[in-house]
């Protein structure tokens, strides 16, 4: 990231910012993949987006503290699982990405909540959907041998939170 064209706001840490970015990467997801869904989302809304200005967004969203925790969270949970490493029960249910667990999904929620209802609403819609990577993600971990239950949500939420970023940015 060119780090010159953004002015650090009060909640970003852009040293973490690179750490949350190269675990992303670790694990399949690459912003631009992220922002391919927040155009998907918002370019019926706004007829000159670009997915530029997509990623602009999602690197916006991904410099926020809070938003890194959440990712540091959810790889971690993914990954200790993968290894077999959480106890049971837990292991179990992150493990099978079990339906009823929804721990997952509030996680995300604490990303989304930083952008206000806009998010809140695409993040139903990709959480339904599950388009691009998420969907990529998705079947990986039903079928791959992978864990990607935390991911595939935060993934959505970032996503969501970008896409609410972009309408708040055009709007009016
Ligand atoms: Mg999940």
């Amino acid at each position: 990231m060119d780090q010159r064209h953004y002015r650090k706001g009060r909640m970003d840490n852009p040293s973490n910012y690179t750490i949350a970015i190269n675990k992303l990467r670790d694990r399949g997801v690459e912003v631009e993949d992220i922002a391919k869904i927040t155009y998907e989302l918002q370019t019926k809304y706004i007829k000159d987006l670009t997915l530029e200005i997509c990623i602009e967004h999602v690197t916006r969203v991904i410099l926020k503290r809070e938003v890194q925790h959440a990712i540091f969270v959810a790889i971690d949970l993914d990954v200790l699982a993968e290894k077999k490493l959480l106890s049971e029960p837990l292991q179990s249910i992150v493990e099978s990405d079990l339906g009823l667990f929804g721990v997952d999904e509030v996680l995300a929620l604490s990303v989304v909540n930083v952008y206000g209802s806009i998010g809140m609403t695409n993040f139903g819609y990709v959480d339904k959907l599950k388009p691009g990577i998420i969907g990529h993600l998705d079947n990986e971990g039903k079928t791959g041998g992978r864990v990607n239950t935390f991911l595939d949500d935060i993934v959505g939420a970032i996503a969501a939170s970008a896409s609410s970023s972009v309408a708040h940015n055009y709007a009016g």
